[in-house]
Parts: structure tokens; C-alpha cells; sequence
């Protein structure tokens, strides 16, 4: 396993901050198995795991053993006549395995295509998109436990899959390193086309039906559109769409009758924290070389000068203006390493 001293983890977070970890190990094939056990047992209580950095904020230099998983790779498993179970490595970039996926003609995560990230990564925050969640397809999951550099074998129930959520994001925080994921994938595609962003693009292509082929373009257009450009370094959106009681939004909607929410259940809804951000202001504010991107002021961002102390303070006041404003405490989806 290649390891360096003192490096720049510039080039390994989408912030593009930069900081410097003590040591930093690059994680990349299974033959490293033996040298990886090895560095868990010497760091152990003093490791980081880097997927492909794209949802993480890094306060400031890093202690300890930095790893950075590039354990790449997918494979067919097992097949039935309707579905076939597959097993990727972790540190494979997510959108590469769908577009594998899609070539295998396997299907049930395509609405994720385009999503930044490792797979691993993903698993870590039960990414989702289009009401479909990756977690929803798992498995199994094989992680080695970092304190004690056993493997396991995790169920999809023992996973603790949730909204943007798992037991690896809660309460086995930092406890494991995902190594390889296996999925259930269907061989016919159904994907839901039930929603206005995807209806919006079929009609601009003036089309009413959508192959897996042409799903898979429409979804990347969509996202493609929906953040920052080349210039800008950031890390997709920055908090969680809170979850507020019904009772709430009513009498918000008093003050804010142009106010959105989805309706998750009798008793609650989430508001999309990009409303929330631009009424309070936010929108075009900076602070540093830090700012809330103006499209869409959920998304932090700069142009590549800015310092983590820029990104830290902007939350903060964000942070704190949204609960002045409309009493919601946010919840950042970006970890602080
Ligand atoms: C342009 C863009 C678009 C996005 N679109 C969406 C979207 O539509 N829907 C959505 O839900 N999300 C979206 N995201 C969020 C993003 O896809 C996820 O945050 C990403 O999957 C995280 O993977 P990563 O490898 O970059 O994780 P990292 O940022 O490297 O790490 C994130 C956390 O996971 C931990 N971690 C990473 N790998 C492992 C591992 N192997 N074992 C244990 N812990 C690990 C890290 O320690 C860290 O705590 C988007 C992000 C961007 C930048």
C-alpha cells in the first residue's frame, strides 16, 4: 500500500480544502489486505477513512493514519431468471458501478446515476434520489472493525438503514471500514417516472416513455443541472432537509404561505432547506472566499481560495439565522473530519 508522510489532501476532498494528514495510506487492492490489517492494528483509535472525499469538510490538518480507499471492482455473483446478486469493492466510484450496472442490464439504483462518491460512502449516508435509496437494495455488507481488525459480515437489518442515514453514519460512527458491498438487482427496469424534474426533461426531449438506457441520460441531465460548474469546489448539499411536526408548518404557513414541504407522515413533513436558507438571506452572502451558491443556497461553495475557518463561520450563521428566523435547528450532511 502506498503511504506518505505529512501529505496534502487537497486532491482527495471536493472542497478542494487543504490540509495535511500525518500519514496517509492509499487503499487500493486486495493484495494490501495483510498491510492494511497490519496499519489498523499501529493506528488504532487514530484512523480516518477517505472515500472519494466528496462529502467532507476538513477543519484542519489530520493526525493519525488518513486512509484513502480506492478498492475498486464489481462482479456478478450469483443469477436468477428476474434478479442477480452483485458485489462491488468500496472505494469504487458509485456512478462507475452503475454505468457497469447498466451495461449488465441490472437495474434498481439507476436513479443515483451521476451521484459523486464512492460506494462505500454512499452506503454511509444511505444516499438517495428519486425516492429510491441504496441501502433499499443491499444485501450484505463486509466491514473490518477497526478496533479490533476482525471481519464481519453485516446484514441489510443490522445496516440501520434510514433517511440519509445508517448505522455506520449513527451509532457505529468511525467503528467500521466498509470493504465490499453486495446488491440485489433486478433484471427488468421499473424505475419511477413519477416525478416533475424527470417529467420536465422527457418533455423538453419530447419524449413520453424512458428505456434504461435514456433514463440513465435523463437523470445525469438532471443532475448535471442542479449544481455548481467547473471552477467551483464544493460538496453537494450541505445540511439535511429538516423534519418539522405538521403542527409547525401550519403556523408557519401563516407567515409564509408560499413556504414547501413534503409530507412524510401524519404527523411530520421536511422542508426543503434550500427555502429555508433563501428566505433568511443567505443567498448571496459570503463569507471569505466561502459563499452559498446563488442557484441553490443549500449548496456551499467557492472558486478555490477559501480556508476551512470561510466554510465554518458561513455555517454557523446560516445555521443560526434559520433558527432565529423559523425556530429549525439544520443538521449538516457533510462530516467535519
Ligand atoms: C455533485 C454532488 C451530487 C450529489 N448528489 C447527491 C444526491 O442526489 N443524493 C444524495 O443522497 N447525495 C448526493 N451527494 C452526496 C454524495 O454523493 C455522497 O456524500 C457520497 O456518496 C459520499 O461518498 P464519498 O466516497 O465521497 O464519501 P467521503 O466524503 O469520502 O466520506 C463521507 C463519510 O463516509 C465515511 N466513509 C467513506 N467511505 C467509507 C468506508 N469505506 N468505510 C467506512 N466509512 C467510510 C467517511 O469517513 C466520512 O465520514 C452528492 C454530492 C455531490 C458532490
Amino acid at each position: 500500500m502506498l503511504l506518505y508522510k505529512n501529505s496534502s489532501l487537497r486532491n482527495y476532498n471536493s472542497l478542494h480544502l487543504e490540509s495535511a494528514a500525518e500519514s496517509l495510506g492509499i487503499f487500493t487492492n486486495i493484495s494490501e489486505m495483510q498491510e492494511l490489517r497490519r496499519l489498523l492494528t499501529e493506528f488504532r483509535g487514530k484512523i480516518r477513512i477517505i472515500g472519494s472525499g466528496s462529502t467532507i469538510l476538513l477543519q484542519g490538518n489530520l493526525s493519525g493514519l488518513t486512509l484513502v480507499n480506492k478498492f475498486r471492482g464489481a462482479d456478478v455473483i450469483e443469477e436468477e431468471d428476474d434478479k442477480a446478486i452483485v458485489g462491488v469493492n468500496s472505494g469504487e466510484k458509485l456512478d462507475t458501478f452503475l454505468k457497469w450496472c447498466a451495461e449488465k442490464k441490472l437495474y434498481g439504483l439507476e436513479s443515483l446515476s451521476g451521484v459523486w462518491g464512492s460506494v462505500g460512502g454512499a452506503l454511509v449516508r444511505n444516499e438517495s434520489s428519486f425516492g429510491r435509496a441504496i441501502g433499499d437494495r443491499v444485501s450484505g455488507v463486509k466491514v473490518f472493525e477497526l478496533e479490533t481488525s476482525s471481519e464481519k459480515n453485516l446484514s441489510r437489518e443490522e445496516c440501520e438503514f434510514d433517511y440519509h442515514s445508517s448505522i455506520f453514519r449513527a451509532k457505529a460512527k468511525n467503528r467500521f471500514f466498509i470493504s465490499r458491498i453486495k446488491f440485489v438487482l433486478d433484471k427488468v427496469h421499473s424505475p419511477n417516472l413519477n416525478y416533475r424534474e424527470i417529467k420536465q426533461i422527457m418533455r423538453s426531449r419530447g419524449i413520453s416513455d424512458l428505456d434504461a438506457e435514456s433514463y440513465r441520460e435523463v437523470v445525469l441531465e438532471y443532475r448535471k443541472s442542479r449544481f455548481p460548474g467547473k471552477g467551483f469546489y464544493h460538496a453537494g448539499q450541505f445540511f439535511e432537509n429538516p423534519l418539522i411536526p405538521v403542527s409547525k408548518v401550519e403556523s408557519l404557513l401563516e407567515l409564509y404561505p408560499d413556504i414547501s414541504f413534503n409530507k412524510i407522515d401524519e404527523n411530520s413533513v421536511r422542508v426543503p432547506v434550500r427555502w429555508l436558507i433563501e428566505k433568511t438571506g443567505w443567498k448571496n452572502m459570503n463569507i471569505g472566499q466561502a459563499f452559498a451558491w446563488q442557484k441553490n443556497p443549500a449548496i456551499l461553495t467557492h472558486r478555490g481560495n477559501a480556508k476551512p475557518q470561510d466554510f465554518l463561520v458561513l455555517v454557523h450563521l446560516i445555521k443560526k439565522e434559520v433558527m432565529e428566523k423559523f425556530g429549525i435547528e439544520l443538521n449538516e450532511l457533510v462530516t467535519f473530519l
